[in-house]
């Protein structure tokens, strides 16, 4: 028998379409779903921007200094000591009955009225929105989203075969005209819109909120044509005047499947988000959930209970916000201060972004490369949208570094947009 390497891929095979067959001997075998997972660019650019010298605006890491290490540990102490056999076993699919209970007094400050049988506990929310799009959506369905997008959430839909069509929005969030119109196109194409995803606090990576006055109308649109709503709201409680504005879901709860997470308010690292659904989803959810994971980890979400019970989140959310804020100063100043004229970005009033739009000519995928030459990263605005759009556009995450490191990243990253307008 002989063995000439791996078999040349057949004709329209992904192996031939990545145009890489020698590099994954098992490249034919993958699922046609894997078609559409791609590496972010984001995190491909993890490993050079977290080089000490370079600057980071390009993470959206929650900034944990703040917390109260020597306390908490005393709390999983206490938590083995006191429930560990519990805590270390299987759980419910559904999650801790308790922490679900504080998860619905958290959405209480939206406006949220819930019943803790709807909420389903999940690792991060990223986990719900992958089990949001498991459920809803078959290869080719179309979704809506905001453009830009989440990355993480392009990810998912992605990987479902979902068509995403981008959503115009403005300094005051999702266009509700521009909704209409998407909807009304995809009906004329003859396309199922399942869902319409959009984060309307803070947004990733706008960085603008959804006006109030937009709310109601968005909702009554997507009722009108049958469109599910994904309300994905990790950065509600961040607003750095600690104001929160009223949840979709609390105005239409059969419509709107909202998603939580404790990894902006308190520790990412634990993993622990949740999906509330409308009643008649969360058996399915659960299902999804189940089938994923059997259950999400106990432990970890018995250490959030605790915290919960036993610290003053509030005030610890508030310590967030106002670390959070005095970044967002130091980042808007410095760009008020460096950035050459043709450059524009919004002012986030809370959450962890700002979007910049650079002028005509720069592109800011290829600038990346000198950007971290000159020992400043950011995210360029092409991985944020799933149809290449954004080369003018780039996301800069001013929630980890120190105010002073922003102010010094500002100032490398404006010379060397100078020097590309020079070119
Ligand atoms: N949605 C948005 C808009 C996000 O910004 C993030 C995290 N960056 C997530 C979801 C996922 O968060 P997690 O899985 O940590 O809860």
């Amino acid at each position: 028998m002989t063995t000439s390497g791996p078999p040349e891929p057949k004709p329209g095979s992904q192996a031939n379409q990545a145009g890489h067959h020698n590099l994954d001997p098992h490249l034919d075998r993958y699922a046609a779903r894997t078609a559409g997972m791609t590496a972010s660019e984001i995190r491909a650019l993890f490993a050079v921007a977290s080089r000490p010298e370079v600057v980071s605006l390009a993470g959206g890491m929650p900034n944990l200094t703040a917390l109260p290490l020597d306390s908490l540990s005393t709390q999983i102490a206490e938590l083995v000591a006191e429930d560990g056999l519990v805590a270390l076993q299987y759980g419910s699919a559904h999650g801790v009955p308790t922490l679900r209970e504080q998860i619905c007094e958290i959405m209480a400050m939206e406006g949220i009225s819930a019943h803790p049988d709807d909420v389903v506990v999940t690792v991060g929310s990223q986990m719900g929105l992958d089990m949001v799009t498991r459920l809803f959506c078959d290869p080719g369905d179309v979704v809506l989203a905001e453009g830009p997008s989440y990355v993480g959430a392009l990810g998912s839909f992605a990987a479902y075969q979902a068509q995403v069509v981008h959503v115009a929005m403005d300094d005051e969030g999702l266009i509700p005209s521009a909704l209409r119109e998407a909807l009304a196109e995809a009906e004329r194409a003859g396309q199922r819109v399942k869902f319409l995803y959009t984060i309307p606090n803070f947004h990733n990576p706008a960085g603008v909120t959804l006006a109030v006055e937009r709310r109601a109308e968005i909702l009554e649109i997507c009722a009108a044509h049958g469109v599910l709503v994904i309300e994905d709201n990790p950065y509600g409680l961040l607003g750095f005047d600690g104001q929160t504005y009223p949840a979709l879901r609390a105005s239409d709860p059969d419509n709107v499947v909202y998603l939580g997470s404790f990894s902006k308010t308190f520790a990412s690292g634990l993993r622990v988000g949740w999906v509330l659904a409308p009643h008649a989803v969360r058996e399915k959810l659960v299902l999804a959930a189940e089938s994923a994971t059997l259950c999400p980890p106990t432990f970890n979400q018995l250490v959030v209970s605790r915290y919960l019970s036993t610290h003053d989140w509030k005030g610890q959310i508030k310590t967030f916000r106002e670390n959070y804020r005095q970044r967002r100063d130091a980042i808007l100043s410095a760009l008020e201060q460096h950035m050459p004229p043709g450059c524009s970005w919004t002012k986030p009033d809370g959450g962890f972004y700002v979007w910049v739009t650079v002028p005509e000519g720069v592109d800011t995928k290829a600038m990346l490369p000198r950007a971290v030459t000159a020992r400043v990263a950011y995210a360029s605005g092409t991985g944020f949208y799933a149809d290449g759009l954004g080369s003018r556009q780039m996301r800069l995450s001013y929630c980890y570094p120190t105010p002073e490191r922003l102010r010094e990243g500002v100032r490398r990253l404006a010379g060397v947009l100078e020097s590309e307008m020079e070119l």
